[in-house]
């Protein structure tokens, strides 16, 4: 069991030496016949379970877990199953993981995380999250803490850039519906880079921190993928996986399966990590890339090598990426735990621009990852043969997982690919996967469009919602200048704490 790292330190979402929390205990092995009796249990009380094992009752006690876990996985997810899995063909089968109100995977951690948060953090101070995002993260976040309530609403507010033109439309539509008092979002005119550079510096600079504390008892925190208490969350989704196969008769409890999973800062791949140290049989955890295949490549040669590699975007937006955070605590995982280690890695990648694993450690990472990448043309064949096929729509990552499990798959056990979008997310590129004429101009005759012709999965509620409300209101958008986006963040203090009800 877990203790919580620190309160100050869980807000900083860092620790000092810039290295990752990674659960000092590894986490809790849970016998066969626990697992079991999860079987029969629903999602929500599935993860009371398992967050009651992981978190020390003093931390947060056992009937607080359960509150949140039902408060987390409830009628905010348009599933009953939460995590519904589903199949798809021959031995493969998709882990639905997009009915949260954001309709990304991040949903599983975010509805949670924040109750944990503001539950853990020191009275007497006010805690402004600030996020720089160019995907589902923002959505999510402002999401999980918009629905924080009574004092931890007053005292735990976020505050979103994102850059203008950097996301998309739906996306920017995600963000900007949110209007609750302590979570907003604010377009930049600028890049991904100039928003995470600025909170950096934002967090760097004491004058601006002292004021912060002094004048409005305002403390500065992140929310970003590097943070602890986003990984256990998806723990959850992927234990849930094996047991409803289990329930359903598909395997017996024991049996292997593999998982493939749309690969971007590896959170996702690294809680199947986990949920295999708790116990669940996973066989093969493979990791599918895009043409941006960073990851795929450093699985496969134990070489981390950013030079000459630009970033080329692609229609699975959400793992095109170059630096993996979340790739650390894989490494310390299995160098089994050595941080000197790691941090001369990242030290190698931070001035050479590229690291290499040494050897014996390149085989202990193949035997716990399989990884593969996709192309573009690939990805949308993929998406258009399922539906031909089955009439079921995939998005254009769960499509890159498909690609990747048809290549190294074996067909010996069944594979679970997780869907970490619902597909009207990226309904332009789904469009040209399925060659489909006479496109809808406004983005909900879009999706209805899509809707009609899929027999699956259903047409998603709440992003139907927030496009056909969203469009006539306005939002924020700031000229790139560090000072600009301070003043950003003092209005959403003043907003925030002083005045949310
Ligand atoms: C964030 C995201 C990913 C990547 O997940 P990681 O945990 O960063 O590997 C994949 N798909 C979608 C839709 C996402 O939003």
């Amino acid at each position: 069991m877990w203790r919580m790292p620190v309160a100050a330190k869980l807000a900083a979402g860092l620790a000092t030496d810039r290295g990752l929390y990674v659960p000092k205990n590894g986490f809790p092995e849970i016998n066969v016949r626990e697992w079991l009796r999860l079987t029969r249990m629903s999602y929500p009380e599935r993860a009371s379970v398992l967050l009651e094992k992981c978190i020390h009752p003093l931390d947060v006690s056992a009937l607080d877990l359960r509150r949140m876990a039902f408060e987390a996985y409830s009628s905010n997810f348009a599933s009953e199953a939460v995590a519904p899995v589903k199949h798809l063909i021959h031995n493969q089968y998709v882990q639905e993981l997009f009915h949260g109100p954001t309709a990304s995977f991040k949903d599983f951690a975010l509805q949670l995380m924040p109750q944990i948060f503001a539950h853990c953090l020191p009275p007497m101070c006010n805690y402004l999250i600030l996020v720089a995002t160019s995907g589902d993260t923002g959505s999510a976040v402002l999401s999980g803490f918009g629905r924080l309530r009574g004092a931890d609403r007053r005292r735990t507010g976020v505050l979103v850039f994102f850059p203008e033109g950097g996301v998309s439309e739906i996306q920017k539509l995600q963000m900007t519906s949110h209007r609750e008092g302590n979570a907003r979002a604010v377009g930049v005119q600028s890049d991904f880079d100039f928003c995470q550079r600025t909170i950096k510096r934002m967090f760097g600079e004491s004058g601006l921190t002292g004021h912060l504390a002094v004048e409005y008892s305002t403390v500065l925190s992140t929310a970003n993928s590097i943070n602890w208490a986003r990984l256990l969350p998806q723990v959850l989704y992927h234990s849930s996986a094996y047991l409803d196969l289990c329930r359903d008769g598909v395997i017996g409890f024991g049996d292997p399966i593999d998982v493939c999973i749309p690969t971007g800062n590896f959170g996702n791949a690294m809680s199947a990590v986990y949920a295999k140290q708790m116990g669940i049989p996973i066989r093969n955890v493979i990791c599918a890339s895009n043409h941006n295949r960073i990851i795929a490549d450093f699985i496969r040669t134990g070489e981390y090598d950013l030079r000459g590699r630009p970033l080329t975007p692609s229609c699975s937006p959400a793992i095109d990426i170059l630096k993996s955070s979340n790739l650390e605590r894989f490494i310390y995982h299995v160098s089994a735990g050595d941080s000197r280690l790691v941090k001369d890695l990242l030290m190698c990648l931070d001035t050479q621009q590229h690291f290499r694993l040494p050897e014996p450690l390149v085989g202990e990472v193949q035997q716990e990852l399989l990884a593969g990448w996709c192309s573009e043309d690939n990805c949308l064949a993929a998406v258009r043969s399922v539906h031909a096929q089955t009439g079921y729509v995939m998005d254009t990552h769960t499509a890159v997982a498909k690609v990747v499990a048809d290549r190294l798959q074996d067909g010996s056990c069944p594979v679970v690919l997780c869907s970490t979008a619902h597909y009207g997310k990226f309904a332009p590129a789904i469009f040209e996967a399925l060659q489909v004429q006479n496109i809808p101009e406004d983005p909900v005759g879009q999706l209805k469009k899509l809707a009609s012709t899929a027999s699956g999965p259903e047409p998603h509620g709440d992003l139907m919602k927030c496009l056909t409300e969203g469009v006539r209101r306005g939002h924020t958008v700031c000229q790139a200048e560090y000072g600009v986006l301070v003043g950003e963040v003092e209005s959403t203090i003043l907003d925030s704490f002083l005045k949310v009800m």
